[in-house]
């Protein structure tokens, strides 16, 4: 695996890569990688002939000093993972390579940023789209994969990607889960063993709203799965929405995509998961 940390000599490599008229594939994340990581490069890798993962935690995405800071870092270990699942690149910049200190970023993403996550996290898509649109251009993919997990932050980017009309194609990758449930993360190294079976309550219950979708009302399940939730020793629900999948405003019975999302800290750990409905 080749391994590069500044944006040259990455861009000097790929465009021997684009001259030899073979596609790229990238998984953008932000390292402490596990299978759900992997599983986007192996699907990244049967429909392009070069991979480029870039591992890079986004000051400008964090709003709490604190979680960046905290947020794990394992760069040996990763670099091992993607050694093993023969991903052909790897970016790992500094801070300053991507950032000058001095720039301003802002994108008009309408309400899509200020709804769930975005409230929760002000400014956290502006970070996002800032860093994603600068790795867009530095590696400019065919194709970039990304996991259903973050499934706001895959509408923000496709948002981004149509305003901005950038040639790259969006795949969006299924949630890989542990076998009991719990929605893998970088985060969940954080949870203490507790924690880690208060946490199963958030995969549960949206197990538990997909098989009664069909046959209750949309509203009596928010309030029925925001209160099993809530009732769960160690968890702190912020939010659980049944929401239009393109739009992400709150589902209503004509919906035909319809998404349930859900956010919560588990003793100091912020977690994310949701589920496709329709
Ligand atoms: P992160 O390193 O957390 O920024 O994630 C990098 C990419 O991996 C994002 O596109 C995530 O949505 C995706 N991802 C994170 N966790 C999972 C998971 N459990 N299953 C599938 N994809 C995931």
């Amino acid at each position: 695996m080749k391994i590069f940390t500044t944006k040259q000599a990455l861009q000097q490599y790929l465009a021997q890569i684009k001259a030899a008229g073979k596609t790229i594939g990238f998984v953008p994340t932000m390292g402490a990688l596990h299978l759900g990581h992997l599983s986007l490069i192996e699907q990244a890798q049967q429909q392009n002939d070069v991979i480029v993962c870039s591992i890079f935690v986004n000051p400008s995405q964090f709003n709490d000093p604190k979680d960046l800071e905290k947020y794990p870092r394992t760069i040996e270990a990763d670099t091992r993972l993607l050694e093993q699942v023969n991903c052909d690149v790897l970016f790992n910049p500094e801070v300053n390579e991507m950032y000058d200190g001095n720039e301003h970023w802002h994108l008009n993403m309408g309400e899509l940023e200020r709804l769930l996550e975005g409230k929760f996290r002000p400014g956290h898509y502006q970070g996002v789209t800032q860093i994603v649109y600068k790795l867009f251009n530095i590696v400019n993919p065919d194709t970039a994969y990304f996991g259903q997990k973050d499934y706001q932050q895959f509408a923000v980017i496709s948002k981004m990607v149509e305003l901005m009309q950038l040639p790259v194609k969006l795949v969006m990758c299924a949630i890989k889960r542990e076998d009991d449930g719990l929605a893998m993360s970088s985060r969940n190294i954080h949870l203490t063993a507790d924690d880690r079976l208060h946490a199963l309550i958030l995969s549960k219950t949206l197990y538990w709203v997909k098989e009664n979708f069909s046959s209750h009302q949309i509203a009596s399940l928010q309030s029925e799965a925001a209160s099993l939730i809530s009732a769960e020793p160690g968890v702190e629900l912020e939010y659980f929405e049944i929401a239009d999948g393109s739009t992400l405003h709150p589902a209503n019975e004509s919906t035909k995509s319809a998404v349930a999302l859900v956010a919560a800290k588990v003793g100091k750990t912020r977690l994310i998961d949701n589920i496709i409905l329709s």
